[in-house]
């Protein structure tokens, strides 16, 4: 007997949803994601920079968190998941107590100090240099991953959830025998980031940068460009190569200025940890070679790239988000007649909701039927639902489907079978 646990269907019904009207809207924002996500109950707050997603967001960070996971498991990627909280002992090691001082939460319980991490280069390679002598050489590459909330003390915390204090991110960690290998890896997990990317509808940079604290040999950004990005990309209109100030990626001297946000790095570490920590090559079944390991890790901040993707494809000052299209919080809505419409009776909509079932879309039908459609309309393209299916007068007079695209700004009336294909078709051409 296997038991499999799957998650149940959410609730289809837009009146049980909990998408309460926001009450704190922020006064003034530069950055266009954070009155979008908050007035469509996609956040609730950031408020001090301790982000609230209400459950139309968390259905979106769950799905964007899959496309991430597929890809890293892709790559060789196992994940795993590493306690929130750091050790200052094991912090020391690293010398980041000390260098990263002012971004760490800081905390004591009885007799010791600890930290909420930020990041989980200590505490990894500690796990890894704790068990390495036992490791099989065919557990080489090793790759571990995990998709977890980070804290970092940060002043500057702003524009919602592009730059907040507590955060998930995506991070990979690889342990190598060699640096050749470490470096097959780099680039097989920066072409994993730029799928991930890709498939995100993002047009993103991959720039050599600077690697700051972290440390190590070579390092890349993944950067969007946005006006509300703090990072300056330079762009070559001659080659279309990305590049930050002082690291020309090519020959060409004209450049434009644009900014971006940071949604990705990757670093080739060497040894930097895995010297410190003394994670070394040296299992039970091979000749004993004391050299550190080779380590790179990999990060992407999964929250801050949930409201990049709002604020590049929302097209500018529409008051309605714009998902990419895998990660929308559901494929499509449904509105019925209005209540004491003669189109009431005919029922249309559940023939639909039965026909949608079949096919695995994920819809809701909005059965707030004391409002009118158009009302009920403008609330679904506010959460940025890509098709709206309404069963208003005209449609339901001639047996059809009114389906609103509304990313495209375009209306049809189809029968059911082409309805269904018209889905199909939309979502197909992003998968
Ligand atoms: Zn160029």
């Amino acid at each position: 007997m296997v038991f499999i646990t799957t998650i149940r269907h959410a609730i289809q019904q837009r009146s049980r949803m909990f998408l309460p009207t926001p009450i704190h809207l922020p006064r003034e924002s530069r950055s266009k994601s954070q009155p979008l996500l908050q007035d469509a109950a996609i956040i609730h707050s950031v408020e001090h920079g301790f982000p609230q997603l209400l459950p139309t967001g968390f259905r979106v960070l769950t799905k964007l968190k899959s496309l991430i996971r597929n890809e890293m498991n892709n790559v060789g990627g196992q994940e795993l998941c590493l306690s929130a909280v750091g050790r200052k002992t094991i912090w020391e090691i690293s010398d980041r107590w000390n260098l990263m001082h002012e971004e760490l939460f800081k905390f004591k319980d009885h007799d010791e100090e600890y930290c909420l991490s930020p990041t989980h280069e200590e505490a990894i390679t500690k796990l890894v240099s704790s068990v390495c002598k036992s490791l099989p050489r065919s557990n080489y590459p090793l790759l571990v991953y995990q998709i977890t909330w980070k804290y970092r003390n940060e002043r500057n915390y702003r524009h919602g959830l592009l730059r907040t204090k507590e955060f998930l991110m995506k991070d990979l960690y690889s342990f190598h025998r060699d640096e050749e290998c470490a470096r097959v890896v780099y680039d097989q997990v920066c072409d994993a980031y730029e799928r991930i990317f890709k498939k995100l509808e993002l047009n993103c940079f991959k720039v050599p940068a600077d690697s700051g604290l972290m440390g190590g040999s070579l390092n890349h950004e993944f950067l969007a460009v946005s006006p509300v990005g703090e990072d300056t990309l330079l762009v070559c209109p001659e080659c279309n190569r990305g590049s930050l100030k002082n690291k020309a990626q090519c020959e060409h001297t004209q450049k434009i200025e644009q900014r971006a946000i940071e949604i990705g790095h990757c670093f080739l570490l060497g040894d930097r940890y895995t010297k410190a920590f003394n994670a070394i090559e040296g299992s039970s079944d091979i000749a004993v070679d004391k050299k550190p390991l080779v380590m790179g890790c990999y990060g992407i901040g999964v929250t801050r790239l949930m409201a990049a993707t709002v604020e590049i494809l929302t097209p500018k000052d529409s008051d309605d988000i714009h998902w990419p299209r895998r990660i929308v919080p559901y494929q499509v809505a449904i509105l019925p007649p209005k209540k004491g419409s003669p189109e009431e009776a005919n029922g249309n909509e559940k023939t639909l909701g039965r026909l949608l079932n079949l096919s695995n879309t994920e819809w809701f039908v909005d059965d707030r039927t004391e409002l009118t459609i158009g009302y009920r309309l403008k609330d679904c393209q506010k959460m940025g639902i890509p098709i709206v299916i309404a069963f208003g007068k005209r449609a339901t007079k001639q047996n059809l489907c009114e389906i609103i695209d509304v990313y495209n700004n375009r209306t049809e009336y189809l029968d059911y079978e082409d309805t269904l294909k018209f889905i199909q078709d939309y979502y197909s051409a992003f998968c």
